[in-house]
């Protein structure tokens, strides 16, 4: 018999070709007339086009987020953000622009309006990820959620087609792991299939042709799902292995997603076949893992650890370290079997169950 807990999150979002236009009302909206608008270093020619068009309303532009949140870059932020007296941010970029603007927010609380640029959806969640010496530290409190999302297709564009196609499928990789989550709920499990079924249909025709604005907008659709049900329910075995993998070895985030999410699903197909079946449907597949390994191969994404850089030396220690204070998973987490799926995952060979 079905039974569920569901705690909805607060947010607004806009969604559609052009909503960007709406950045100045939001902003006041929120009362706000002191904007900092965020960005990596590479786009900041964009931020300071953004800050031009919402004229009066904006402060200043802090182009300075990098990857993984380093706590010092926040700082540097916060500091510079007190300075020009900023009343509120605009992350304009990926999951490491979001980043930066939650890690402003748990510290001075500043709301947040984030415009995604890539599918990491990570505009959707109370999660965020911060590194000092080395290490990630990940924290849940509804403090870093965004007050506003505007999803503009238009944005997206310009976003490399390999970039698109790694960036889905770590979006795909939260829609899977929500329909296996020990907290899972029906809401969530509909949002997480209707997400797959978007990345589906829209990543193969990006692939064909980056500038198909029907196909950008059915992706962000998907990236909006999957940050909703990450940001809803607990992750997994394949969110533990790629935040041990990224840590441990300087792997890049999206392509280790890429990568890893074949073999994670077959870890888990016999524990949960009902789930794999509906994942397999979505994909239109027969089967989950191999399903998905070829669609990633089809899309031409890279397939092995050993291409991302990881030493075969690091299969071990990454073995060891995943059985480590582990996230809840469906199957027990068992040292043999997981040393096994990086090994395959490291080689690039198809997922085994
Ligand atoms: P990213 O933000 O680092 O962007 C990747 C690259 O793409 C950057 O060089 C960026 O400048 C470029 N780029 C972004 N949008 C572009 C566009 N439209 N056109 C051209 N280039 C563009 O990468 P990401 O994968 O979006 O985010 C990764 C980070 O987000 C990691 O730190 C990860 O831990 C975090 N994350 C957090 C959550 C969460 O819920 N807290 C969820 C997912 C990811």
């Amino acid at each position: 018999m079905i039974k569920f807990a569901y705690d909805a999150l607060p947010g607004r979002v806009l969604f559609g070709a052009g909503v960007c236009k709406q950045l100045p009302a939001e902003i006041e909206r929120l009362n706000c007339s002191r904007t900092l608008i965020l960005s990596t270093p590479g786009h900041e020619n964009q931020a300071k086009e953004l800050a031009q068009q919402i004229g009066k309303l904006a402060s200043a532009v802090f182009p300075g987020a990098v990857m993984h949140t380093p706590t010092a870059v926040s700082e540097q932020a916060v500091e510079f953000a007190r300075s020009v007296d900023a009343d509120c941010t605009v992350a304009l970029g990926g999951g490491s622009t979001i980043g930066l603007g939650k890690a402003i927010a748990l510290r001075i609380d500043l709301p947040q309006i984030a415009i995604p640029t890539t599918y990491s959806g990570s505009e959707m969640t109370p999660i965020l990820g911060e590194t000092e010496g080395g290490q990630k530290m990940t924290k849940r409190t509804p403090k870093v959620l965004p007050e506003v999302v505007l999803y503009d297709p238009e944005l997206t564009l310009t976003l490399p087609v390999h970039l698109s196609v790694t960036s889905g499928i770590n979006a795909l990789a939260h829609a899977v792991e929500a329909s296996y989550a020990k907290d899972r709920n029906p809401i969530i499990s509909l949002m997480a299939e209707e997400s797959i079924r978007a990345f589906a249909r829209s990543l193969p025709a990006i692939v064909l042709n980056a500038k198909n604005e029907s196909a950008r907008s059915d992706a962000l659709y998907g990236a909006w799902l999957a940050g909703s049900c990450l940001g809803a329910v607990g992750i997994s075995l394949h969110h533990k292995l790629c935040h041990v993998l990224g840590g441990t070895f300087n792997l890049p985030h999206a392509e280790t997603h890429t990568v890893i999410l074949p073999h994670a699903i077959a870890y888990n197909s016999q524990a949960e076949p009902g789930v794999m079946n509906t994942i397999a449907k979505a994909i239109g597949a027969d089967d989950a893992s191999i399903g998905l390994y070829e669609f990633t191969g089809r899309l031409g994404a890279k397939r092995s650890l050993r291409e991302l850089g990881m030493p075969e030396s690091g299969i071990g220690k990454a073995a060891l370290l995943a059985m480590q204070n582990p996230y809840w998973n469906p199957r027990k987490l068992e040292l043999h079997a997981i040393h096994e799926l990086i090994r395959r995952a490291w080689a690039g060979e198809p997922p085994k169950a």
